[in-house]
């Protein structure tokens, strides 16, 4: 260009030439372009085909770190509720203890009772006996001996009592034992738990972040209106899967039979094909082999 704005200030002739020179290297120009422009459409609609199945690729990748993500929340989530599961049985076993531990004092008491019972109707009987000696008659004797009679009768009464009361407390002692071991055992279990609950925690979390941080990255790779539906799909599908792949002509997530040209348009991969019974996206056995994860 500059050179051409010098040619102009020299002569008219130089400015005829530099004129057809431009004229020319417009037109040559503008050829150019266009070749270009044909050369980028054609680039462009390789792009297309090509992005139909990179999409395909970027969703089923995005599906299986996803559903490992599921897996590893699935067994984590298991676990806590054993723990739970335990923690409560250990609760229940403790409530039951502590009644058992009731009832104990309550036989032990109830047989010391029975006890000093028996011990004042001896005490009684002896009085009596001493009174019988003395006795002005013998209806004072009678009568002393039915107070006897009657206070031998209460120590048998106590003595069957005492004998009731100390099968239960026997057998309560053996519920106390039995509860404590069964305790002791489900806290071990519990200790056991929580560490493999800590451990797996620890493992997976690891594991988890890698792949969340590989999911996002992975995200990028699908245009946003895309990606709302996937993870749409995802959220009101079983087993949290959006992308599924064909198996035996039939959709990998409902099993419904995809119909032959449905078939063949999804080993196309010329567009993004969903089972028309679950609406999961469907992609061959081609896409699958495709992602290595
Ligand atoms: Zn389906």
């Amino acid at each position: 260009m500059a050179k051409a704005k010098t040619s102009k200030s020299t002569s008219t002739a130089a400015k005829t030439k530099t004129t057809k020179t431009a004229a020319k290297k417009k037109v040559k120009a503008s050829v150019e372009v266009s070749k270009a422009k044909k050369k980028k459409e054609e680039v462009q609609e390789e792009s297309t085909d090509v992005s139909i199945e990179q999409k395909l690729i970027a969703l089923y990748t995005l599906q299986q770190i996803d559903s490992q993500v599921d897996k590893i929340r699935i067994i984590r989530g298991e676990l806590p509720l054993e723990v739970q599961d335990l923690e409560d049985e250990i609760v229940g076993l403790e409530t039951r203890l502590e009644n058992y531990r009731q009832g104990i004092e309550s036989y032990e008491k109830s047989i010391s009772e029975k006890q000093q019972a028996i011990k004042e109707s001896e005490a009684l009987i002896t009085r009596y006996k001493e009174q019988q000696m003395n006795v002005r008659n013998n209806r004072e004797y009678d009568s002393l001996t039915k107070e006897i009679e009657f206070q031998i009768l209460e120590i048998q009464l106590s003595e069957k009592r005492i004998s009731e009361f100390t099968v239960s407390f026997e057998a309560t002692k053996t519920d106390v034992e039995d509860a404590e071991s069964t305790l002791s055992e489900r806290k071990n279990d519990l200790e056991i738990k929580k560490g493999e609950l800590d451990d797996i925690v620890a493992e997976t979390e690891k594991e988890e972040e890698r792949l969340v941080d590989k999911s996002d990255e992975n995200e990028k790779f699908i245009e946003d209106r895309l990606l709302k539906a996937y993870k749409r799909i995802r959220k009101n599908a079983r087993n949290g899967l959006a992308v599924v792949q064909i198996e035996r002509d039939a959709c990998g997530g409902c099993f419904s039979k995809i119909p032959p040209q449905r078939h063949l348009d999804i080993r196309m991969h010329k567009k993004i094909i969903v089972c028309e019974y679950c609406g999961r996206i469907l992609v061959d056995s081609s896409i699958a082999e495709e992602v290595k994860y």
